[in-house]
């Protein structure tokens, strides 16, 4: 008889890093621009706008895009600021659906520009949108993202409408994520969850993170995991439910007989960095291999000089290398690290 063949291992030219970790999952953030200013992520003194050359084209971002699917990258997110107001998006969809092998995009957006970006995303096979919404209370909907209050309700009926016209498409699947901060919007959890009872929508309460310097952590607004799961099991039988090989960092429930389904992403009461399979790329190209870290790989430079696929590829397995185990964050921890998130993207 044969003997067995010695295992392969994984293949090189795949993103592991030292720790075993395959990154399969790229995070674009695509531009710095942001139509809101959401209390917990913009800085309170404004966040000024990248030159437009500091920040990368889209034919780059294909380009990263494509040498990361050639390293066994099979899912891309858009993100930003905010992914929507980025001009002439449709020519960079267009080169991610043309991908080969062509990964699973989606895309997280503050949902004001989705009703009208709706068909452009579904033409390009866009799977999943994740809509950035805190508030179910058009009234509180200004003083959270920095809007005027007449404003405010006017953006949040857009808003609403853009994930309504998402869910009757039926074409791509929707999730909310809403960031519950004690005293501003903490009494909504149980709001959120009945909006899975009769839609088959995604809820994922993230919990608040101390991330980008400039925007001090206020900690007294910080709300456990923990707590807002306690608050839903009021509501009756919270069902937990098995992950899913490939699923994000959210634990996930549902409420018995809903349509849709709970989740709640505990970046720092119990951080899921063991299974971190994400590489990020900042607004200015800057690789981010951990969100709370201010290691950066610069792949601007390498992209606007004379460096050729093999390069980008090997700084990307750098990036991948450069992956520390865990982050450093917890509850207590009150020191904002890593890049602005409206530059980084989450
Ligand atoms: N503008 C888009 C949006 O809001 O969905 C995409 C970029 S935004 C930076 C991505 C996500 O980061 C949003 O869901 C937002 O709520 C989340 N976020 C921003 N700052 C945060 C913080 N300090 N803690 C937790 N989540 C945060
Ligand atoms: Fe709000 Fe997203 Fe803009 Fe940050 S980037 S201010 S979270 S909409």
């Amino acid at each position: 008889m044969r003997e067995p063949l010695p295992s392969a291992g994984p293949p090189p030219g795949l993103l592991i890093d030292r720790f075993g970790r395959r990154l399969h999952y790229l995070r674009l953030s695509i531009t710095d621009r942001c139509n809101l200013s959401c209390l917990y992520c913009m800085p309170s003194q404004g966040m000024a706008k990248l030159p437009h050359e500091e920040v990368l084209s889209l034919e780059e971002l294909a380009r990263v895009a494509r040498v990361a699917v050639s390293l066994g990258v099979d899912k891309i997110r858009l993100t930003g600021g905010e992914p929507l107001v980025r001009r002439n998006l449709a020519s960079l969809l267009a080169e991610l659906d043309a991908l080969k092998p062509r990964p699973d995009l989606r895309l997280t957006t503050n949902g004001l520009l989705l009703a009208d970006n709706l068909d452009l995303l579904v033409a390009h096979g866009v799977s999943t949108v994740n809509v950035s919404l805190d508030t179910l209370k058009p009234e509180r909907y200004g003083p959270i993202t920095g809007l005027g209050a007449e404003e405010g309700r006017r953006a949040f009926a857009r808003v609403w409408e853009g994930i309504e016209a998402a869910l009757a498409g039926g074409k791509l699947a929707v999730k909310i994520n809403a960031v519950l901060l004690a005293g501003v919007n903490d009494d909504e959890a149980r709001d959120f969850a009945r909006l899975t009872l009769d839609r088959p929508l995604a809820v994922r309460f993230i919990e608040y993170m101390p991330v980008g310097r400039r925007t001090p952590f206020q900690a007294q607004r910080f709300l456990p995991a923990e707590e807002m799961l306690q608050d839903l099991r009021g509501m009756g039988n919270l069902v937990p439910l098995p992950a899913r090989p490939g699923d994000g960092p959210a634990q996930r429930y549902k409420l018995e007989n809903a349509a849709g389904e709970l989740g709640v992403i505990t970046a720092l009461t119990s951080h899921f960095c063991a299974a971190c399979n994400r590489l990020r790329l900042s607004a200015e190209g800057q690789l981010v291999p951990c969100l709370f870290s201010d290691q950066t790989l610069d792949i601007k430079s390498l992209l606007r000089g004379e460096a050729d696929d093999a390069k980008l590829a090997e700084a990307m397995l750098a990036a991948a290398a450069a992956k520390p185990e865990h982050h450093q964050q917890n509850a207590n921890s009150h020191r904002s690290a890593g890049c602005q998130m409206s530059r980084l993207g989450g």
